[in-house]
């Protein structure tokens, strides 16, 4: 299916490797603005524990070292979030195969994560507008 869009944001990214590549690595770091946002809900809901750039697979955004849990905070776009994702206009191919291989990766970093003994939580970017929620979320997942 194939969504015309209004979603303006992405439309003038160029597609040349080089720009690809450029993207990959923006990609590769993780969305700074949400994981800020979570650090931001965190803080204020006395949430402890969690580190960042811990080693693991998957690269998770925060780790709960003594809790084995893993954290990811997927941004609407790059991951293809059900209820925000539109495709751009432009390209479409391109996003939607880049954006298949988000989604496959995101799957295939959780089973592994699940393997390895970890639990895991994954928070859309679009519910970080609801502090309590998240935050009852992590606490229930760290005190069960
Ligand atoms: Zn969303």
């Amino acid at each position: 299916m194939i969504r015309h869009n209004t979603y303006n944001l992405h439309r003038k990214i160029p597609t040349t490797p080089q720009r690809s590549r450029i993207m990959s690595a923006i990609r590769g770091k993780g969305n700074k603005s949400t994981e800020v946002r979570l650090i931001e809900i965190m803080r204020k809901h006395h949430i402890t524990g969690w580190r960042r750039n811990w080693q693991l697979s998957g690269n998770p955004d925060f780790v709960f070292p003594e809790y084995r849990l893993a954290v990811f905070v997927d941004g609407c776009f790059w991951h293809g979030c059900s209820r925000c994702y539109k495709e751009p206009r432009k390209n479409a191919e391109f996003w939607r195969e880049k954006i298949r291989r988000n989604i496959s990766r995101d799957r295939r970093n959780g089973r592994i994560l699940k393997m390895e003994g970890w639990r895991v939580l994954r928070f859309w970017e679009h519910a970080l507008k609801s502090d309590g929620a998240v935050a009852n979320r992590l606490k229930r997942v760290i005190s069960g």
